[in-house]
């Protein structure tokens, strides 16, 4: 082979496996349920929960809960209207199940974790209906104090009821950044797997591009286009006793 050739294969292989994956069905076991996705700032969903949504929106009724509205940088009431455009594009159908709570209990904030209770007072009121909670695991994906938060109000919140909680996997940095290439691996440790495909990963990066458009800083571009978040969840079913 060619020194080119040499050169093109990192490039290469990674599109080959994009025309290689098959994609989880949209229309999966799981139908007819409400699923309740907490969240803690607008665009966790799109940068970390998209492969998800996108497989589940078509059969179920999605909620987005989400407890702040990411206004440390003063754009509170943009990154709102900017989440409810997300959700649509990922596939929730009514706007007025996209909510954003403003609570000076819960700010955005690194080094400020949000007492339980309040996050399971937020979901007692808003996701009295739902079937399944799905958020982030106790490792929260980046490490930010407010994912975090958000899974010890879910437990509180489901703990003695009908409601499944389900918890996305955090993996480690170099798996983080793998993209597609995560896939195989992400499907092996078992779970709940959702897979996006191309057109699936595209919709999510449209969702940050076109959406988050105040959140499109020059490292987000790293983010969407080599985080394996983007192509693939696995999702764990928490039991709380
Ligand atoms: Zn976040």
């Amino acid at each position: 082979m060619s020194w080119t050739t040499y050169l093109l294969l990192p490039l290469l292989l990674p599109l080959l496996c994009f025309y290689l994956l098959p994609a989880t069905p949209t229309t999966p076991a799981m139908s007819n349920k409400t699923i309740t996705l907490l969240i803690a700032h607008p665009d966790d969903e799109a940068m970390f929960f998209s492969p998800t949504l996108l497989c589940l929106a078509p059969s179920n009724r999605i909620q987005v809960l989400c407890l702040s509205t990411g206004d440390a940088a003063g754009l509170g009431a943009v990154r709102r209207t900017e989440l409810i455009a997300s959700a649509m594009t990922l596939g929730v159908r009514d706007s007025a199940d996209v909510v954003v709570i403003d609570d000076p209990r819960m700010p955005d904030s690194m080094g400020t974790p949000w007492a339980p209770e309040v996050v399971a007072e937020y979901l007692a009121r808003y996701a009295g209906d739902a079937d399944v909670v799905l958020t982030f695991d106790e490792r929260g994906v980046s490490g930010h104090v407010n994912h975090v938060s958000l899974l010890h109000g879910a437990r509180e919140f489901v703990r003695g009821k009908g409601v499944k909680l389900w918890t996305l996997t955090t993996v480690g940095v170099l798996r983080k950044y793998s993209s597609v290439l995560d896939v195989r691996a992400t499907r092996a440790a078992g779970g709940l797997v959702f897979v996006s495909n191309w057109e699936g990963v595209r919709t999510a990066q449209r969702a940050m591009t076109d959406c988050h458009v105040s959140q499109m800083r020059w490292f987000r571009w790293g983010w969407i286009g080599l985080s394996r978040y983007m192509v693939v969840n696995d999702v764990r079913e928490e039991t709380v006793v």
